[in-house]
């Protein structure tokens, strides 16, 4: 399983490396959608004087291209949301009179009852699941 807080430094981090979103796909170049139309991906070839022109092998086909130019705004996004459900389901220890527990602070803010608030609660078993973990942490 990856590691999340990672991935989602990394999203974060490319997100303010790369050209600003959104992006656009057209055909199989991709630019930035607002007024400068930078360059992301270009198939053209500049070869000056050696050649006549050619055939650049960027991205192959059109649906490629709008969905890298689609996850320029939504990885982001998504990784924002996924940060925004991780806030709000933290850990959170307590004593239950045989010893501490630890439960989930966001379910059992909601008046979840105590044995639907252990931690991890099933909204974060299931995002670490869907990255591939089973274990939990
Ligand atoms: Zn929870």
């Amino acid at each position: 399983m990856p590691d999340l807080q990672n991935l989602l430094d990394d999203i974060d981090r490319l997100d303010q490396q790369a050209t600003k979103g959104p992006w656009e796909s057209l055909g199989p170049n991709i630019e930035s959608a607002d007024y400068t139309k930078d360059d992301v991906v270009s198939t053209d070839v500049d070869c000056s004087t050696y050649c006549y022109g050619g055939i650049g092998r960027g991205i192959q086909g059109p649906k490629n291209a709008e969905f890298i130019a689609l996850a320029r705004t939504a990885l982001p996004q998504l990784a924002e949301a996924l940060r925004a459900a991780l806030e709000w389901h933290q850990p959170f220890q307590w004593s239950f009179g045989y010893g501490p527990v630890t439960s989930c602070k966001g379910c059992a803010d909601q008046g979840l009852r105590q044995e639907e608030t252990t931690y991890p609660c099933p909204t974060v078993q299931a995002i670490h699941n869907a990255l591939g973990g089973d274990d939990g942490d």
